[in-house]
């Protein structure tokens, strides 16, 4: 729909561009990917703000501007291959799949890991793969990755994802604990070698994972 294309093209110069995300392939990919389509029809009215936005099973679609600067912060390229934690709704991993080659996206929940293989299916989204599992430890059989991006925030940064990466690979993960966490990025460049940078504040929902959370809150061994 036309007026949906506007506010999307409002979105990323207002909300996106303007606050300095750059890369012109995940500006191009903001402004392509409809957000209204990957959100329950009951919310699908305010797609285009400035938020995130609650689905199904009680978790949430992440503000537009978070999902453009951790893709950004990923420094994906066309030819790659990326996993996304966390798929939720699958609309960031649309958005990444508008870049990359290839998007491995992993979900605990199963209701939405079928809810998102069927809207990325609609929209003939055919390098995207919804699994349903347990992401903290990453997807083994599909490694190595040339990015990973984690849409759930853990204790720390997960040995199982820091090992998934190329040489080279980036890996951005929320990490900390209570309500806010800190973005950070993690690059390998080499074997055992990783660099870390912290990007800045966020809010997500936590990973619950063996490497992450336990669902009481406490941290996994
Ligand atoms: N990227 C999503 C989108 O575009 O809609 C937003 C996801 S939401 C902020 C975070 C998601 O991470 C939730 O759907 C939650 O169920 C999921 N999650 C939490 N821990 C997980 C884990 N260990 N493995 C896979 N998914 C997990």
């Amino acid at each position: 729909m036309k007026t949906d294309s506007m506010a999307r093209e409002r979105m990323v110069d207002v909300q996106i561009a303007r606050r300095g995300v750059r890369d012109p392939s995940v500006l191009a990919a903001m402004r392509s990917v409809p957000r209204e389509r990957f959100v329950p029809s009951k919310v699908a009215e305010f797609a285009y703000e400035d938020s995130p936005l609650p689905i199904e099973a009680g978790q949430t679609i992440s503000q537009p501007y978070i999902v453009a600067a951790m893709v950004e912060a990923a420094e994906i390229g066309a030819g790659d291959k990326v996993l996304e934690v966390g798929a939720g709704s699958g609309y960031a991993a649309a958005v990444v799949a508008q870049i990359a080659e290839r998007v491995i996206a992993i979900e605990r929940h199963e209701e939405l890991a079928s809810l998102a293989r069927r809207r990325l299916a609609e929209l003939g989204y055919d390098n995207v793969e919804v699994r349903e599992g347990d992401g903290s430890v990453g997807v083994s059989e599909e490694a190595p990755f040339d990015a990973i991006l984690v849409a759930a925030g853990g204790p720390s940064v997960p040995e199982a994802l820091k090992h998934q990466l190329k040489i080279g690979g980036r890996l951005v993960i929320p990490i900390g604990e209570g309500g806010v966490q800190t973005l950070c990025k993690v690059v390998r460049s080499g074997p055992d070698q990783f660099e870390e940078e912290r990007i800045g504040a966020v809010r997500f929902v936590p990973l619950i994972g063996e490497q992450g959370w336990q669902e009481d809150g406490r941290r996994s061994a």
